[in-house]
């Protein structure tokens, strides 16, 4: 009398949603994000850029014209030597 158990140590159910959670990962890779969820608008230092919630993608973001301007890019790509530090009190006139 044979009695086939399957006594697997892993739950199937984890294993595929991490399997999908893979594969999304990748197709968002492949094809890029939508940048569909973008948060509001954030003003530090000059510039102004709306972030996007799914992947940390920044577009810069026109204040006059309320609207995103430009390509997004990605915030890790700069230069890691902080410049702009010094604010001049330079006035100018006009
Ligand atoms: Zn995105």
């Amino acid at each position: 009398m044979e009695q086939v158990v399957e006594h697997a140590g892993v739950d199937i159910w984890a294993v595929i949603s991490e399997r999908f959670a893979q594969i999304k990962r990748g197709l968002r890779r492949l094809f890029g994000c939508w940048h569909l969820k973008l948060s509001l608008p954030f003003t530090r230092g000059a510039e102004t850029y709306r972030t996007c919630l799914t992947c940390g993608a920044r577009r810069r973001f026109d204040l006059d014209q309320w609207t995103m301007v430009g390509d997004f890019y990605y915030a890790g790509k700069q230069n890691s030597a902080l410049d702009g530090g010094a604010i001049s009190g330079s006035a100018r006139s006009g």
